[in-house]
């Protein structure tokens, strides 16, 4: 079968220099697939990138949430066929290093990852490991581009281990907000209380399972003390803001769990009561990217434990991935929440 040798893609040059241009479309090597891109989200690592943060090496393709159809698969590659509709794992890790042979593939000390370090999907076609290749069967391929960003709340899950039965407390309703909040639900948790500032975003947050959905204000900790006198089980954020992050333990029962998930500045620093900790057991926790988490994430996905279709809210082609990137700047992107790319 004759394979499309050029494509349309959209290439950062460097910090907010971005177009869409012709260039070659990649051919599988061995142990690679090759995927037509049927929709690719965007997300905040996409603007950290835009901004020229997280170190990318340019020319870049952007793009990590990837679904589509394998167009042609490299030798040697099994289990894969042209055909199949996949999500991607982002994440390519060298296998032999210190992280990697323990079990901490995302730390690997040769990390990359499409759509950051290597060519990503906001192209009409992409280019991965088959290792990195997920089989989605009939799922939708929107949803199904969904399988990145719900792979990482996946691991966020996993190092929580939300008690079951809990009562969970998370700050920021925006797309990962509330992908972290249905996980929640699905692990454990019996209720979740959503603080936003944003009307739209709790009414989704209600609509999507939260218990209660709160506007920040001056007297919160006193709602939140009323609401909930001994604490939450659970308490944590997608929101990166250092000012939040910084609150969480005062919300946390004894025993309690926080788990900090949104991505705050690399300089950002904020106080903890180290005796706080101490007192009342708490217990602190990150997570990053994901690892081996594509599978469950897809599971919600197909069982509809977790939905995705309301959180999306815009379509845009290739052409416009820009005006996504300066969603601020653009009227007709208010209220946005996730932004796909539809070659
Ligand atoms: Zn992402
Ligand atoms: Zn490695």
């Amino acid at each position: 079968m004759l394979k499309a040798e050029t494509m349309r893609a959209s290439v950062m040059s460097g910090p907010y220099a971005l177009e869409t241009l012709e260039v070659r479309a990649p051919q599988a090597s061995a142990g690679e697939v090759r995927v037509k891109v049927a929709a690719t989200g965007v997300c905040g690592t996409d603007l950290h990138l835009y901004g020229g943060h997280f170190d990318p090496i340019y020319p870049l393709i952007p793009g990590h949430e990837i679904a589509g159809i394998v167009d042609q698969v490299g030798a040697g590659v099994f289990d894969v066929n042209e055909g199949d509709a996949v999500a991607l794992d982002p994440v390519i890790t060298c296998g032999t290093c210190h992280h990697c042979q323990r079990g901490m593939r995302h730390h690997c000390v040769r990390f990359s990852a499409l759509g950051v370090s290597k060519a990503g999907g906001f192209a009409e076609y992409v280019v991965a490991p088959a290792t990195n290749v997920y089989k989605v069967g009939s799922m939708n391929l929107e949803v199904a581009a969904f399988a990145e960003p719900l792979g990482c709340v996946a691991w966020g899950i996993k190092r929580l281990q939300p008690p079951i039965a809990s009562k969970a407390l998370l700050f920021g309703a925006g797309p990962i907000g509330l992908l972290l909040m249905q996980a929640m639900l699905a692990s454990g948790v019996a209720e979740v209380t959503v603080v936003e500032p944003n009307f739209e975003r709790r009414q989704l947050a209600l609509q999507l399972g939260a218990k209660l959905a709160l506007e920040p204000h001056g007297e919160l900790s006193t709602e939140l003390h009323d609401l909930s006198p001994y604490g939450f089980d659970v308490v944590t954020e997608a929101t990166g803001a250092p000012k939040v992050i910084a609150a969480l333990p005062q919300y946390a029962t004894p025993g309690g769990k926080i788990l900090y998930y949104g991505v705050a500045p690399d300089d950002a620093r904020v106080e903890i009561s180290p005796y706080e900790v101490f007192r009342r057991d708490l217990t602190i926790l990150g997570s990053f990217s994901l690892l081996g988490t594509v599978p469950q994430a897809l599971e919600w996905l197909a069982s509809g434990r977790v939905q995705v279709a309301p959180l999306i809210t815009h379509r845009l082609p290739i052409e416009q991935l820009k005006i996504a990137l300066e969603y601020k700047d653009h009227p007709g992107m208010n209220g946005s929440q996730k932004v796909l790319i539809v070659p």
